[in-house]
This record gives C-alpha cells, sequence and structure tokens, in this order.
C-alpha cells in the first residue's frame, strides 16, 4: 500500500497498523467527517496481527460478553469482501472443546454450549462412544466423555484483515502513513494537544493509542500505567503425511486439550498449525526470538503423537514466534485514560484477532459518542487495576 503525506494536523491519530488501529480507523471514517490519521512505525500488520493464528471462535464458557463480540465480528467478517472490497482469507473448521463432564472442563464446555444455543450460534454436543467416531483423528475416547462442538467457528489471517480495513478507511477519506514512530503522547493542561514522532509533531486533540506491545511504553508518556505484560509464543507449520490427509476429512477442527498449554488448527492447504498458548515466556517485543526452541518444538511434537497419533510422522515446513500483550485477567483495554482525548485499546491477550471488527467499532463509537451499544464498557476500563490488581479475576481459556 503506498503511503500518504504526513500532515502537521489531524483532528484524530490513530497509533498502530495492526487489526485494531486500522478497523478502528475504519468504522471511525464511516462515522465522522473529522480528519483521521494512522501512524505506522513499520508495515501494517506487522506486530502481533501479522503473527496471529486468526481463529474466530464464539464458545467463551460464562464470558457471554466475548461470545457476543465475537460473532458480531465473525459476521463482519464474513461480509468483509463485500463492504471493504478486499480480500480475506477464510475457512471454516468447528472449535471442539473435549472435557471432562463431571469436572471444571465439563463445566466450561457446558456454560459455552448453553451461551451458543441460546444466542442461535451452531454448537453441537458428543457423548460417549460418537466422540471417538466424530473426531477419529484425536486420541480421545478413553480420556474425555463430553465434547462441544462451535461449529462456525473458522480461521483467517491477521494481514489480510489489517490491509482490508487501511483500504477501506483509506476509500473513507484517513491518511494510512507507514513508517513514521510516535515517540511520545503531549498534553497541556490535563488536554491531548499533538504527538511527536521521529518526523516531527503532529497536531491533535484525539489520539488512540492501539499500538499492541508498545502501548505501555506510549501511555507512560503521558503518565498512564498500564498492567500488559508481553510474552512470546511459538508456533510450527505441520506437513502432515498423506496417509493422514487421505484418512481423515478436511479441515482437522481446531482445539486445545483441558490442561494443554498448547492447540492445533488446520492451515491453508492441507497444512496443520500447532503453538504454544503459555503465557508465560516473557519477551520485548523489540528484541524476542523469532525461532521456536528446540526442546519446545520436541515437546509440541510429543505431545502432538500422543493426542493425534497419524501426525506424530509430520514434517516440518515452518515456524515463527509472536507477542502475546496479556493483562492480568486476560481482559481487554479499552477505555479513555489520562488527559482528555487520550483513548488506549490493548491487552488482547492473544485472543484479540476474532473481536477486531467489534473493538474497531466500540472505540470509535467511544470516542465520538462517549459510550456504545455493544458492550458494557467497564469491563473493559482500565481503571478496574486500581482496587483489585487481578482485575475482573481469575483468566480463563483464551484461543
Ligand atoms: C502467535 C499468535 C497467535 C494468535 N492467535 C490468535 C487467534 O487464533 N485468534 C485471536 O482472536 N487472536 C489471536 N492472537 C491475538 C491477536 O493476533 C492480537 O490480539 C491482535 O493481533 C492484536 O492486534 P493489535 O492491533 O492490538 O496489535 P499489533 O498487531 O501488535 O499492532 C500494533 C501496531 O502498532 C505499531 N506501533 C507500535 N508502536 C508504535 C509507535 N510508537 N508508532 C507507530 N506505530 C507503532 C506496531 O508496529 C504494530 O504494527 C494471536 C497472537 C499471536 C502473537
Amino acid at each position: 500500500m503506498s503511503n500518504d503525506a504526513i500532515p502537521a494536523r489531524s483532528d484524530i491519530l490513530v497509533i498502530g497498523g495492526g487489526v485494531m488501529g486500522t478497523s478502528i480507523a475504519y468504522f471511525l471514517t464511516t462515522m465522522t467527517d473529522r480528519s483521521v490519521t494512522l501512524l505506522e512505525k513499520s508495515q501494517l500488520a506487522s506486530g502481533s496481527t501479522g503473527d496471529s493464528s486468526a481463529i474466530l471462535r464464539h464458545h467463551y464458557g460464562e464470558e457471554t460478553i466475548y461470545t457476543e463480540m465475537a460473532w458480531w465480528s465473525h459476521q463482519f467478517y464474513e461480509r468483509f469482501s463485500e463492504e471493504l472490497d478486499a480480500g480475506l482469507s477464510y475457512q471454516n473448521a468447528p472449535l471442539v472443546r473435549f472435557a471432562d463432564a463431571a469436572g471444571d472442563s465439563g463445566a466450561y464446555a457446558r456454560a459455552g454450549y448453553e451461551a451458543l444455543h441460546d444466542r442461535e450460534i451452531p454448537v453441537s454436543e458428543y457423548t460417549g462412544g460418537d466422540i471417538a467416531s466424530q473426531y477419529p483423528m484425536f486420541e480421545v475416547a478413553d480420556r474425555y466423555d463430553l465434547a462441544v462442538s462451535d461449529d462456525a467457528a473458522a480461521f483467517s489471517d491477521g494481514t489480510d484483515a489489517a490491509l482490508g480495513f487501511a483500504r477501506g478507511a483509506r476509500e473513507n477519506g484517513a491518511r494510512i502513513i507507514t513508517g513514521v514512530e510516535v515517540q511520545s503522547l503531549e498534553a497541556d493542561d490535563g488536554q491531548i494537544t499533538g504527538v511527536e514522532t521521529d518526523q516531527g509533531t503532529i497536531d491533535c486533540e484525539t489520539v488512540i493509542v492501539a499500538a499492541g506491545p508498545w502501548t505501555p511504553k506510549l501511555a507512560e508518556t503521558v503518565g498512564i500505567e498500564v498492567p500488559i505484560e508481553t510474552v512470546r509464543e511459538q508456533v510450527v507449520l505441520l506437513d502432515p503425511p498423506a496417509y493422514y490427509t487421505d484418512a481423515y476429512p478436511s479441515p482437522t477442527p481446531t482445539t486445545s486439550f483441558p490442561g494443554g498449554e498448547w492447540y492445533i488448527r488446520s492451515d491453508f492447504g492441507d497444512g496443520i498449525l500447532v503453538a504454544t498458548h503459555r503465557y508465560t515466556d516473557q519477551a520485548d517485543p523489540d528484541d524476542y526470538d523469532n525461532t521456536p526452541d528446540e526442546e519446545t518444538i520436541l515437546e509440541l511434537v510429543d505431545e502432538l503423537g500422543e493426542h493425534v497419533p497419524d501426525l506424530r510422522d509430520a514434517g516440518i515446513k515452518g515456524q515463527y514466534c509472536g507477542i502475546y500483550s496479556v493483562t492480568p485477567d486476560h481482559d481487554f483495554v479499552i477505555d479513555q485514560a489520562g488527559p482528555a482525548g487520550c483513548y488506549l485499546c490493548c491487552g488482547f491477550s492473544g485472543h484479540g484477532f476474532k473481536h477486531g471488527p467489534a473493538v474497531g467499532k466500540i472505540t470509535a463509537d467511544l470516542v465520538l459518542e462517549g459510550d456504545t451499544d455493544l458492550v458494557d464498557l467497564e469491563y473493559f476500563a482500565l481503571e478496574r487495576f486500581e482496587e483489585h490488581p487481578e482485575g475482573n479475576g481469575a483468566p480463563l481459556d483464551n484461543i
């Protein structure tokens, strides 16, 4: 995408060209004539978005706020190409939760089943012998007695989404500028006045920081503390043996096994993606090892062989790492904070992609109208951490 010229001022500045910044810019331009400029320090989708597994699921146990945002967003992604005149890779692949019906995993799986069923989102439940026949590729018959399938789940592509949103925003009049790094937010008398970039100052009254793992660093420049840890997750792309693709229907359902710290997802083509989901490997987003550790690859291959025996001999055809921006409760931050005109949109804790469209609309509503009809914004308020450092409480499963 070509670059727009840097303006001396813009009514609204969005910092960050990931799925969130581009979605926010797009929705803003559908709602206001005020000038909107998006600044990205590198390339669009060069942060977490470009590394995303981009799973779209709706099963969130009892956290129905996410079920509803994910469903709203998924419906937007389905009409993405039409609405934005841009391509979006997309593949339906049900997401299954295997569970012990009498245990915590069973309660979680059932709560999600009810949430989907109540909202008429396609969902199925399998018990006993039906589990093994429904999921012949997984070694699950002796381990789990309940499986809940989020039948409408899918996966997509982060780069396609960010590029499409950016294109839509630009069509509607936004400036999209890459290769410009914001160094600080500027405020005077409690009001945002602009940003300092590596190529000069841009004046504005409203700035939205959607800079992924880099958000805390920028927020600090106007005295806002955001409790986000940045952690590295590791991704391995497998080439399944021919007997696997011959034997099982494609796509392999997406799943992460109870207690496991990894997940498996089909890939475009015949590939299979496996990735860690550990939240423990703290890493600097500006300086981290992009190659999975040998030890982790061996662990993943081992776990995979135990749960999907016919993938034991799969070849490795690719690998990389990406960064999650993790809040203490794994819930998002979408809020006005610090000086008037300063908004934060961050902390997506490894599950933001599927909510990208809803987060863009919610943030545009917040900025332009002060509130939104889509969710109760208190859930995403930064101040939830002031009295209770754990925020909304113990994080749940988040793929
Ligand atoms: C390996 C991996 C797998 C994932 N899988 C899933 C999944 O299956 N489903 C799901 O829903 N979510 C998933 N996620 C999470 C999801 O990808 C993220 O929540 C989402 O991409 C966050 O988008 P963002 O726009 O907030 O951040 P980012 O994509 O990180 O974008 C922030 C942008 O801001 C720019 N920036 C930073 N600082 C500045 C500055 N000072 N000036 C200008 N620009 C700046 C950066 O260069 C970057 O492009 C996954 C994430 C990873 C890493």
